[in-house]
């Protein structure tokens, strides 16, 4: 069983960072072989561009499914962008670890997303959904939010926290062949006690103890 934990957050003291930490720990002791991305400790840059690949197809125009379509087929990815996909490819389970920024992820790990998901080795030639590269293969959102849980249900102030993230669970982790579990939320830790959030990083070790056996969700239409 192998996991890849995808993680950013801008504070290493922050309680994300609890999160991650717990999450290794936890699918270790559960005997999962853990690889990382720490996207702010590796300073990842979000930006797609040219420095994804090592490879060009087009000098004068930079049209990057193109690119990345031609980087698949003469190994033309540069090293970071190889590097993560080859982490991807490993895994059987894909954790994404952040703070909820703008009912979205934040900005660098949509970057990652970007750069990474690229056409012709993560996607396309009719590979979408399922009949994804990623099939078989399970991803999980683990997120923090600063509205309360009321704010997200159905009728509440944001919505319902499923159509919130639909985005992220249809158009990137499916899109690609992950079957999706439910996402792992944490409302308001910052107006928690201590105490409190000690007993949330537990119940996330709780759940994580028994994520091998979890079915997927239906993500639903929104
Ligand atoms: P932190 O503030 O880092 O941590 C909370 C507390 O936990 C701190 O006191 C910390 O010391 C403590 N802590 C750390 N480690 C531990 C530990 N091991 N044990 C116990 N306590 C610990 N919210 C929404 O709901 N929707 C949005 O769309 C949204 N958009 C945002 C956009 C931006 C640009 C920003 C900056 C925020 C947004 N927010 C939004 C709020 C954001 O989601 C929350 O601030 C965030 O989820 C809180 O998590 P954190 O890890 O940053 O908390």
């Amino acid at each position: 069983m192998k996991a890849f934990v995808v993680y950013w957050h801008p504070e290493s003291k922050s309680f994300n960072h609890a999160m991650f930490i717990t999450a290794q720990q936890a699918l270790t002791n559960s005997g999962w072989e853990v690889v990382t991305s720490d996207l702010h400790a590796m300073q990842f840059d979000p930006v797609s561009s040219r420095a994804n690949f090592k490879s060009v197809k087009d000098p004068n125009y930079l049209k990057l499914q193109s690119e990345e379509a031609y980087a698949t087929e003469v190994d033309g990815f540069s090293e970071e962008i190889k590097t993560e996909i080859e982490k991807l490819e490993w895994c059987d389970l894909m954790l994404w670890q952040f703070p909820l920024w703008w009912f979205s992820v934040p900005a660098v790990l949509k970057g990652w997303v970007d750069r990474v998901f690229a056409m012709g080795r993560i996607y396309g030639g009719g590979r979408l959904y399922s009949k994804g590269v990623f099939c078989g293969k399970r991803a999980m959102l683990s997120l923090t939010t600063g509205g309360p849980a009321e704010a997200y249900v159905e009728g509440g102030l944001n919505g319902d926290i499923h159509g919130v993230l639909r985005p992220i669970h249809r158009g990137m982790l499916q899109f690609v062949g992950f079957d999706v579990l439910a996402p792992h939320v944490v409302n308001g830790p910052v107006r928690m006690s201590d105490e409190q959030r000690k007993t949330e990083l537990e119940r996330f070790s709780r759940r994580l103890a028994d994520i091998a056996t979890e079915q997927p969700i239906d993500v639903g239409s929104y």
